[in-house]
């Protein structure tokens, strides 16, 4: 229990300590803060003792959790009978989290299990990501969704 007295004289003492560090020095500290940071890279393969042959490549049915197949610009599940334009999405965001943000026509191809080049050219374009190289080397950010 504090006395009223002991209340005075805790807010006069909060008026006379010295200040530390003027504003001005706090929003500098911010900012270099800021402009220092740096996400941390974390292999999370290595960490967790997993080789990247053991990663199993495919798009998986959101109903069903079988495999999809790329037909006709959308994804079918021979299982469930599901169609679904944006299944990929998840498999992509897989793909960032194990390996990179980054991936070319190439990597998404095998990584997808689509043969078709033009394909997936049209998934990683309709990503409406930010892109990367010139066209013979170009790559895709993938966006993840806000709750990873
Ligand atoms: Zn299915």
């Amino acid at each position: 229990m504090i006395m009223s007295e002991g209340v005075l004289n805790y807010i006069n003492k909060l008026e006379t300590t010295p200040v530390v560090c003027e504003k001005s020095e706090i929003s500098q500290l911010a900012f270099q803060l800021k402009e220092a940071h740096q996400e941390k890279e974390v292999d999370i393969l290595a960490t967790m003792g997993i080789h990247k042959r053991d990663i199993i490549k495919g798009v998986q049915c959101p109903h069903c959790e079988n495999y999809m197949k790329w037909h006709r610009r959308s994804w079918e599940c021979k299982d469930c009978g599901e169609r679904n334009q944006r299944a990929h999405l998840r498999t992509l965001e897989d793909y960032a989290l194990l390996f990179s943000p980054l991936i070319n026509n190439h990597t998404a191809r095998d990584f997808l299990m689509v043969d078709s080049a033009s394909s997936v050219k049209r998934i990683l374009t309709n990503l409406k990501s930010l892109k990367t190289g010139g066209r013979k080397f170009r790559s895709y950010y993938i966006p993840l969704s806000p709750f990873q």
